[in-house]
């Protein structure tokens, strides 16, 4: 146990860039948790027959497979549907942030990537010396992450035709996909409880287990985030080559070594920058010296980007979805029957007709 070492990672996550990284993450972090407690409100509501508040549409960050088959449907067909219509909106507006700001959604907003950091914590105050796995090792664990990632997006933008597309995304399943997946997390069970704990437990002991390994939204963006015109740039004649940026950078990228970082693992969070005894030697910026981009500003356009996307989807009536209170009260009486669930995708077959809740009474038909 290495009290000291703990004392400086804590006292490091309050100063230079980090207070600012540390605001934007505990600021989503407080939107989340409100979100999540407004839906399980909303849910609870239809469940009891009371009068229900409204939905919070950011729920829908939590379904980006969703998102994925709506966007293909936005590109191929034009249109952009109103089942999850915030899910699409969220996932364009965190692919807009990878592409200018490289991996920001994972080093500044993305509560998965706090909870990592302070298991990272737990991991100092345990071992007295972190593992480091071996490079091959590490390859290839890191493999798994685009493997999964390439997986969805074949099924998704190679397996899924015109039809598949249309069957999914007004199907009974995706209709409260929301609402399932509250229940996959609220009614937990016993072996989603175990592998939860199981990538907790790996996350403790090989810091950023399911960030680096795992997670393929992160390997989405670190793609997307190649094309960034933004990165860390290293001014070589500065530079003492003490390494203090190598060591410090929680996704073990050979700072001190390049020029410029293209790494798809780097998430923008300026702990190099912090780091570097020299200032002005690294910096998040435009040009390899010039177009700097200090965390303040990362901040404010990251927000920017936020706020300007979702509140133009709003303008554009593009936030709230389409179904009504009515006809989630139909759903949720439902909700553990076949209809309701799906095989890789492919939804059991169902009349649209029966869904269409426009009409004032048809509850005669169920
Ligand atoms: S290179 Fe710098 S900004 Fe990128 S992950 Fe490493 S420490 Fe963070
Ligand atoms: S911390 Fe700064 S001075 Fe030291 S190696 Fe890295 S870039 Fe060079």
């Amino acid at each position: 146990m290495n009290i000291g070492r703990i004392l400086e990672a804590l006292k490091g996550q309050f100063v230079g860039s980090q207070k600012y990284r540390k605001v934007v993450q505990f600021g989503f972090l407080t939107l989340v948790i409100w979100i999540g407690i407004e839906f399980s409100i909303f849910v609870r509501q239809l469940e009891t027959d009371m009068p229900a508040s409204a939905r919070p549409p950011g729920v829908e960050a939590f379904l980006p497979i969703s998102a994925l088959i709506s966007l293909k449907y936005w590109i191929t067909a034009g249109i952009f549907n109103r089942i999850h219509p915030s899910a699409l909106v969220i996932l364009l507006i965190i692919l807009s942030i990878g592409l200018l700001l490289k991996k920001g959604f994972c080093g500044w907003i993305c509560p998965i990537g706090l909870l990592s950091e302070y298991l990272v914590g737990v991991n100092r105050f345990i071992f007295t010396k972190q593992i480091s796995l071996n490079r091959w090792i590490d390859y290839l664990l890191m493999s798994f992450k685009y493997l999964l990632l390439l997986f969805f997006m074949w099924s998704i933008f190679i397996g899924m035709d015109a039809n598949l597309l249309v069957l999914f995304i007004y199907s009974p399943y995706n209709r409260v996909a929301d609402i399932k997946m509250l229940k996959f997390f609220s009614n937990m069970s016993q072996t989603t409880f175990i592998v939860l704990a199981a990538l907790i437990l790996l996350s403790v002991i090989v810091p950023y287990f399911w960030c680096r390994y795992l997670c393929p939204y992160g390997a989405l963006l670190g793609a997307v985030s190649i094309f960034s015109p933004v990165k860390i740039h290293r001014n070589i004649d500065n530079c003492i080559d003490c390494r203090r940026c190598t060591r410090d950078c929680p996704s073990s990228i050979a700072v001190h070594d390049k020029k410029s970082i293209i790494s798809t693992e780097c998430h923008s969070c300026y702990q190099c920058v912090d780091s570097c005894p020299k200032k002005g030697t690294l910096s998040m910026s435009v040009l390899s010296k010039g177009g700097i981009i200090s965390a303040r500003i990362y901040a404010l356009i990251l927000a920017v980007i936020f706020l300007a996307g979702t509140l133009s989807a709003r303008g554009l009536g593009l936030w709230q979805n389409g179904i009504s209170v009515r006809e989630y009260r139909f759903h949720i009486k439902h909700l553990d029957t076949p209809l309701y669930y799906h095989n890789r995708g492919k939804v059991p077959h169902y009349d649209p007709g029966r869904f269409d809740f426009t009409k004032p009474d048809k509850s005669s038909r169920y």
